[in-house]
């Protein structure tokens, strides 16, 4: 489902169509219809499968997600679904005088659409924001798209239950595992800055903060990066990166341990009487 849809070719917005007119999809020109309702968010729906277009499987909590962006952000200067025809794609929300695109994730998707994604924006000159949706992303074991985008501006997002709530949290990785979580960092999406020039000791900060800041220059206020820098004036947040940098060594650490130990016991229970078998077996045979 979208919330526009052309009519020839001007975009029309799903509130203001018309129940059985005949619209166009804007990610595929395939033909849509207007759906309203007390209950639900007007949108556009498709009259035939469409899997291949982004827009076709977009659910309510989506739409829902990008009409509080837009709110959230200043007015006049954001637009819903905007097209770019060059690279053939339809943003969620482009942020036009900031130059950023946001993306809402509600479903999976792989490290090589993540990637195409940020580059294709890229050349049209928007960085990418990932919003990733907490009931698919945020589990114990990562996404693979996931491990990569959190390299990038990227947050999750709680879309149930009223006004999304947006936010970044401390986080340690093993492999694919998330092993610890901090407690959820609430963001103000309508106050992204540029990040200074800055020394990442790697004793001062943990691994998530430094890598993220050699793979970006874009961050928001009240986000980790934002309070990683702010930890140069204020002494206790310099103190709990120390810590989170400390946790961080001691459960990677003892995850490793939990891993080789692992290792040994099926090592032990399973491959050493296999073993014996073998010798036995090979043994008679020999005879
Ligand atoms: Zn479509």
């Amino acid at each position: 489902m979208s919330l526009y849809a052309y009519e020839d070719d001007l975009l029309v917005y799903a509130a203001e169509a018309e129940e059985r007119r005949p619209y166009r999809c804007s990610g595929c020109g395939s033909p849509v219809r207007v759906r309203k309702g007390p209950s639900r968010v007007p949108h556009f729906y498709h009259l035939a499968r469409a899997s291949s277009c982004r827009l076709y499987s977009k659910s309510e909590d989506h739409l829902l997600a990008q009409l509080s962006l837009k709110k959230l952000l200043p007015a006049g200067e954001t637009v819903i679904e905007r097209p770019f025809p060059r690279i053939l794609r339809v943003a969620d929300v482009a942020w036009e005088t900031r130059k950023i695109i946001f993306e809402i994730q509600c479903s999976f998707l792989t490290p090589r659409e993540a990637e195409h994604r940020m580059e294709d924006y890229q050349t049209a000159g928007y960085q990418v924001v990932w919003i990733l949706d907490d009931r698919i992303f945020n589990r114990k074991i990562l996404r693979p798209a996931e491990q990569l985008v959190r390299l990038f501006p990227c947050y999750y997002a709680t879309l149930r239950k009223g006004d999304p709530i947006f936010y970044d949290q401390f986080e340690i990785f093993h492999r694919n595992y998330r092993i610890k979580k901090g407690h959820h960092l609430k963001i103000h999406i309508e106050k992204p800055r540029t990040l200074p020039s800055f020394s990442w000791e790697e004793d001062r900060f943990p691994s998530q903060i430094i890598q993220k800041a050699a793979k970006t220059s874009l961050y928001f206020q009240g986000d980790l990066l934002h309070k990683a820098l702010l930890s140069e004036a204020i002494p206790m947040l310099a103190i709990s990166m120390q810590n989170l940098r400390a946790l961080e060594r001691l459960s990677v650490k003892e995850a490793k341990q939990k891993v080789s130990l692992l290792r040994k016991v099926i090592k032990k229970i399973f491959l050493e009487p296999f073993g014996i078998l073998m010798f036995f077996l090979l043994e008679r045979a020999a005879r």
